[in-house]
């Protein structure tokens, strides 16, 4: 990995920020490549999501909403040892998200003044779940599970047919973990297109498809690659969506006291995910890094994914950042704001109490990021490409809307009346004053009685 030395550097924050490796995500190119799926899925429903599986993932579906006899299937066929890693990954998202639910309030102001607020769950998403490269039944549980937590009501998946099987089904592992999380509206369809059908919904063209083969959602949530992330920026405003996704990416700070062998796995981790998957060290320890640097040489020959991990830390997107000290690697870990940050450092707290910007963060030597992606209970649809300056991961609350009334009697109002008055008439809105006179004076319209 190359090496970035800020020791005797000391930059502004935007220098700070320029310094730090990352990909570019090039969204500008794949719009004009998404924008005639979306039209053409719009105006041609069916017809249109069959032609593009074709064209992009070469298989012919004949059921783009999956039989529940297929689902129920794949359920009764899992390996039982997958089947346990499954339920305890759900109960433990289950129980944070149940945590997560936020409770209704008031705030009482004078005497009849009150507003509350109320979360209201969202009525119908749909969940995209990636199935190109990789498979990702994980990604159906951080999905399913704080929507499920929040009440909503209806709940789609949308997947891609397993190149794998070749059967115009989704991979059976995916199957099985809607069918352990109770969800039966699941469709065979895949990228781009996925999006366009939640986002317009899609009327059929078989029999077999029904008269309206998939109804529109009010939100669409879940990673994909960059013709899924590309479609969903696009629809955002027709519909909701969590995020732009883009490329995985982990940032570890880490002092003389961290283990080498573990930091290096943890950067071949991440950059299993994707060439473009991003592996930053930040370090005060000249001598971590460069046995960072040795380990990395003998484990990544010896992983399945060679060449693709190889590809990814070697990559503009990685490296190892020197810092002078502690103060030094915080600033560049706030700057660069990772999707994943874990703290391998003496004193984990007195870093974590300072870090204002990270997707989430894993405490010390024994919380990795894989603990995340699968089992930890926490979220791992995380905030990428710096966004977790301003965004958060998924969780319960992406799948509710917050929604204030406001309770006031006549007493309440009264008070307030002439204040109201005061503040339209300022705008130049006097209707508004008068809305509110009109329950306290005979003629509001009449200046002279007011
Ligand atoms: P994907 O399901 O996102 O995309 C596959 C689909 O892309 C195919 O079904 C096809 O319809 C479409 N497609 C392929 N080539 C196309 C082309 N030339 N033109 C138009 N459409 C085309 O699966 P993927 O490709 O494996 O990507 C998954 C991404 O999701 C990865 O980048 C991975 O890192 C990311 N991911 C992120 C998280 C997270 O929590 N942040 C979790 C899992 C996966």
């Amino acid at each position: 990995m190359r090496v970035i030395d800020l020791r005797d550097q000391d930059l502004t924050r935007s220098q700070l920020l320029e310094a730090m490796p990352r990909a570019e995500m090039g969204t500008s190119e794949a719009s004009e490549l998404v924008q005639p799926i979306l039209d053409n899925v719009k105006a041609n429903g069916a017809a249109a999501l069959r032609e593009y599986e074709e064209a992009f993932d070469h298989i012919h579906v004949t059921n783009l909403r999956v039989p529940k006899e297929a689902i129920q299937a794949a359920v009764d066929d899992l390996d039982p040892v997958v089947r346990a890693a499954i339920e305890e990954s759900v109960r433990r998202a289950r129980a944070v998200a149940q945590s997560q639910v936020p409770e209704p309030f008031y705030t009482d102001l004078a005497d009849g003044a009150r507003v509350s607020e109320r979360w209201i769950p969202i009525q119908r998403v749909g969940l995209y779940v990636p199935g190109g490269k990789a498979v990702y039944p994980s990604s159906v549980i951080m999905n399913v599970v704080p929507a499920q937590a929040a009440g909503v009501e209806s709940l789609a998946i949308a997947t891609p047919p397993s190149k794998a099987t070749n059967d115009g089904l989704p991979d059976k592992t995916i199957l099985a973990t809607c069918a352990i999380l109770g969800v039966d509206e699941v469709y065979a369809v895949g990228g781009a297109q996925a999006v366009a059908m939640f986002a317009y919904g899609a009327m059929g063209t078989e029999p077999q498809d029904g008269v309206v083969l998939c109804e529109p959602v009010d939100k669409i949530t879940g990673p994909g690659n960059i013709f899924v992330a590309t479609a969903k920026s696009m629809v955002s405003g027709i519909v909701g969506i969590d995020a732009v996704a883009g490329p995985t990416e982990i940032a570890i700070i880490a002092d003389d006291t961290a283990n080498p062998g573990w930091v290096a796995a943890d950067l071949i981790g991440q950059a299993e995910h994707d060439e473009l998957a991003g592996s930053v060290l930040i370090t005060t320890s000249e001598s971590l890094a460069e046995a960072v640097q040795a380990e990395l040489l003998k484990r990544v020959p010896r992983t399945k994914h060679a060449e693709r991990v190889e590809t990814s830390l070697r990559g503009r997107q990685s490296g190892i950042i020197l810092a002078r000290d502690l103060a030094q690697a915080i600033d560049a870990a706030n700057a660069y704001a990772a999707e994943h940050l874990e703290v391998q450092t003496a004193d984990p707290d007195a870093v974590i109490g300072q870090i204002r910007n990270a997707g989430a963060i894993f405490r010390g030597n024994y919380s990795p990021v894989p603990l995340g992606d699968y089992m930890s209970g926490s979220n791992h649809v995380l905030p990428t490409s710096g966004t977790a300056r301003f965004m958060s991961g998924l969780g319960v609350h992406t799948f509710m809307k917050p929604v204030e009334i406001i309770e006031y009697d006549e007493t309440g109002l009264k008070d307030l009346a002439a204040k109201i008055n005061a503040f339209a008439v300022s705008e130049d809105l006097p209707a508004h004053g008068e809305s509110v006179l009109s329950r306290f004076v005979v003629d509001p319209y009449d200046k002279e009685t007011l």
